[in-house]
Order: structure tokens, then C-alpha cells, then sequence
């Protein structure tokens, strides 16, 4: 169980106060997928960052598995970051000299001929791409080599921002069909940052955001992907 309690994030730029999050409360669940909708400036990013220990509140408390993690030591947060929590970004961020394969092996901290890096990549359907550059694979291709390396630390927690963001709509379907179906199949919370509100019907959780504050917050029984 994951909680946000009255979660705020202030910005002092010149003599005006900047409220990216405003008193934020939410609890998430593993095995859930949230979406996080909101306009762009919303505090989106912002709570993404904080769930995934990059960020600490300025005020309130952060939650995770009964573990108060808001006083946390910048040690103690890399820790949490290296071992509980998964991270998608929009532009995919692999190495482009290394493999596909390399690239989930090195995340994970395995030989390359370890079999389980290709098997997350198996997960993913490019199992035929083991041996491609990130120059020679499609975007959704580079996005799922990036969710495999994400899965391949066995995250509680999997964050992504706007991970669909460069996609076109029928590549974003197949990105938000497997992020579902790891929520379904794993103990892993899911949490999608996207600004397309077609979206909000697959999660199984909605958060909406409006200036810092969460305007609306709701469970939901998900439309299915099927994965
Ligand atoms: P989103 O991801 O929804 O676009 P962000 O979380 O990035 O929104 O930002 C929320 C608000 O906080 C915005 O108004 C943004 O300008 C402000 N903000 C974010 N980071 C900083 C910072 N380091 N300094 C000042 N203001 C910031
Ligand atoms: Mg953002």
C-alpha cells in the first residue's frame, strides 16, 4: 500500500510561491493501474517524481508498505529508487550503443547470455529484436525494450511518464495493453502520466489534476485490453 498524505510541493521562484502539488491524498494498491490525467503544468511530473523518491515534499507524508519514506536520507532514497521502483520515461532513454538485450542485462545487473533478460524481453513480444541498436527499432519498439528493462528489477512500484507521448495511437494501444497486463499479472503498482484522456478508461484507478490540486479521484472497473 502506497500513500500520499496531504502532500504538497511549494517552489519559491523570486518573491511568488509555485504550488506544483497541492495537499495531495491518494492510496494506491499494487496490482492496480492508476491514471494520472491533468493539462500540461498541472503537477503531474511533479507527483511522479515524488512517488519515485527523484523528489521529497516540501509538507505532508509519503507511505509505502507501512515504511515512512518521507524523511528519507538522499542514501536511503537511492536505495528505494535501485530496488522498489521501475521507471518508463516518454523518449525512452535506452543506450544507443548497447543492444536491446544489453540494455535490460545492464539494468538488471546480468550477463548477457543470462536468459532472463531475454525472457523480459520475450514479455514484451521482441523476443525476434534481442540483437537490435535502439537506431534500428521503431519508437513502440524502443518503448517496450524500455518497459522490459523496467520489469527486469521485479519493481513494487512502475512509473511512467507519458510513455505514450511520441506514439502514434495504435502503437499507444499495444504500450497500454501490456502496461494492464503487468498491472493484472503482477503484484506491481502501475502508475501512467498521460495527457490523453482516452486513456482514463483503462485504468483501474484515475486521478485527474488541475493547478497542483487533485481535482477528481476514483476507483473503476477498467475497460480491458485483454492482454
Ligand atoms: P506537468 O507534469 O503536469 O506538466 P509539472 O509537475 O512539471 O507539471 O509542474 C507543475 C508546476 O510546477 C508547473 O507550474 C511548473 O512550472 C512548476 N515547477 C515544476 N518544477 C519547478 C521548479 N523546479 N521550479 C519552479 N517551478 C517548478
Ligand atoms: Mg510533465
Amino acid at each position: 500500500m502506497i500513500e500520499f498524505k496531504n502532500i504538497s510541493k511549494y517552489y519559491q521562484v523570486g518573491t511568488e510561491t509555485v504550488k506544483a502539488l497541492d495537499k495531495a491524498n491518494f492510496k494506491l494498491k499494487g496490482g492496480e493501474l492508476t491514471i494520472i490525467l491533468g493539462p500540461s503544468g498541472s503537477g503531474k511530473s511533479t507527483l511522479l517524481n515524488i512517488l519515485g523518491g527523484m523528489d521529497q515534499a516540501t509538507a505532508g507524508q509519503y507511505l509505502f508498505d507501512g515504511r515512512d519514506i518521507t524523511n528519507y536520507t538522499d542514501y536511503q532514497l537511492t536505495n528505494y529508487r535501485r530496488e522498489v521502483v521501475g521507471f518508463v520515461f516518454q523518449f525512452y532513454n535506452l543506450i544507443p550503443s548497447l543492444t536491446a538485450l544489453e540494455n535490460v542485462a545492464i539494468a538488471a545487473k546480468l550477463n548477457n547470455n543470462d536468459q532472463r533478460a531475454a525472457e523480459y524481453l520475450e514479455k514484451v513480444n521482441l523476443g525476434h529484436r534481442l540483437n537490435n541498436f535502439p537506431n534500428q527499432m521503431s519508437g513502440g519498439e524502443m518503448q517496450r525494450v524500455s518497459i522490459a528493462r523496467a520489469l527486469s528489477k521485479k519493481p513494487r512500484l512502475l512509473l511512467c511518464d507519458e510513455p505514450t507521448g511520441a506514439l502514434d495511437s495504435v502503437t499507444s494501444l499495444k504500450i497500454m495493453t501490456i502496461l494492464q497486463g503487468v498491472a493484472r499479472t503482477t503484484k506491481t503498482a502501475v502508475v501512467m502520466v498521460t495527457h490523453n484522456p482516452e486513456f482514463e478508461k483503462y485504468g483501474d484507478r484515475v486521478i485527474k489534476l488541475k493547478d497542483g490540486r487533485i481535482a477528481t479521484e476514483f476507483e473503476q472497473v477498467a475497460v480491458s485490453l485483454g492482454a
